[in-house]
């Protein structure tokens, strides 16, 4: 059964411990079985993707139930990406089409799950500072990245009102703001040092977004474009479920064998029961 692999992955930004001065980098996780497969089946019009992505990666974190919730993006985008390699292998076929109206090609290119992957970053401290200097004031602001669940709570929220859901994540990030060394309320920071400020948060968790350069081989127009690897695998997932479905059916209507035996099957040996019904199937 896949439940009994379990390998050793690693995430660059890490969880900081309570009163620690290290964070924990290093996590143990399983493949996606049948299983977990059938869960993202279920959940697809309930959940929202962002949140479809970190409930399968609770489900195959072991002995960390929980955790992540409390990674970063960039640390929930690492281990997906680690996920995605020990349960269909290294090499993602991509496609993308090209912006320009009048060429609109479409691209085909292979992306490497390890390459994507940052190097542990160098921080210190869970917290950061960005002092700036705006009309004649000081300002210091404290903040963080902001973690998966303030994210996937986010999203929920900007369903309804994307406003709101920007101003309650900065208020996740940020603990202290002063001006002039006395603490005041993040509304009172000036534009131009909020904006600073959104791009210092983005700034300590680079793999929460991965900007590909790319030029199209067509008519020759470099572009970029962001490669999410939530987004991707989950779309990765439910193609390969609309199969397991029909295994399932297959399996069930010719061994009798109930739902939960089948899902537990790891996809290879299932293949492989398929193929030996399609061999009697055609010799009878
Ligand atoms: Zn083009």
């Amino acid at each position: 059964m896949n439940g009994a692999v379990v390998f050793r992955a690693s995430v660059p930004g890490g969880l900081w411990l309570d009163g620690a001065d290290a964070c924990r980098r290093d996590f143990a996780l399983r493949p996606v079985s049948g299983a977990d497969e059938m869960f993202l089946l279920d959940s697809e019009n309930a959940a929202l993707p962002g949140e479809r992505a970190t409930a399968l990666l609770d489900r195959c974190l072991v002995g960390a139930d929980g955790v992540a919730a409390r990674l970063s993006i960039g640390d929930r985008e690492a281990l997906l990406l680690q996920l995605r390699r020990m349960t269909l292998g290294d090499h993602m076929d991509c496609t993308q089409i090209c912006p320009e109206p009048d060429c609109a090609e479409r691209m085909e290119f292979t992306l490497s799950t390890t390459q994507l992957l940052h190097a542990p970053y160098e921080h210190s401290r869970p917290e950061h500072d960005l002092k700036d200097v705006e009309d004649g004031h000081t300002y210091l602001a404290r903040f963080r990245a902001p973690t998966v669940d303030e994210v996937d709570r986010a999203a929920r929220v900007a369903r309804v009102d994307p406003e709101r859901a920007g101003a309650e994540l900065l208020r996740c990030c940020v603990s202290a703001i002063t001006r002039d060394s006395v603490n005041v309320g993040l509304d009172t920071l000036p534009s131009p040092m909020l904006k600073r400020l959104d791009a210092a948060i983005a700034e300590i968790d680079p793999q929460a977004e991965t900007e590909l350069a790319l030029t199209c081989p067509a008519c020759g127009v470099a572009f970029s474009a962001t490669f999410e690897c939530a987004a991707y695998f989950l779309s990765e997932l439910a193609a390969r479920t609309r199969h397991l479905l029909h295994d399932v059916h297959t399996l069930a209507s010719y061994y009798h064998w109930s739902e939960s035996d089948i899902l537990a099957l790891t996809p290879g040996r299932r293949d492989r029961y398929i193929a030996k019904i399609a061999e009697s199937l055609s010799g009878a």
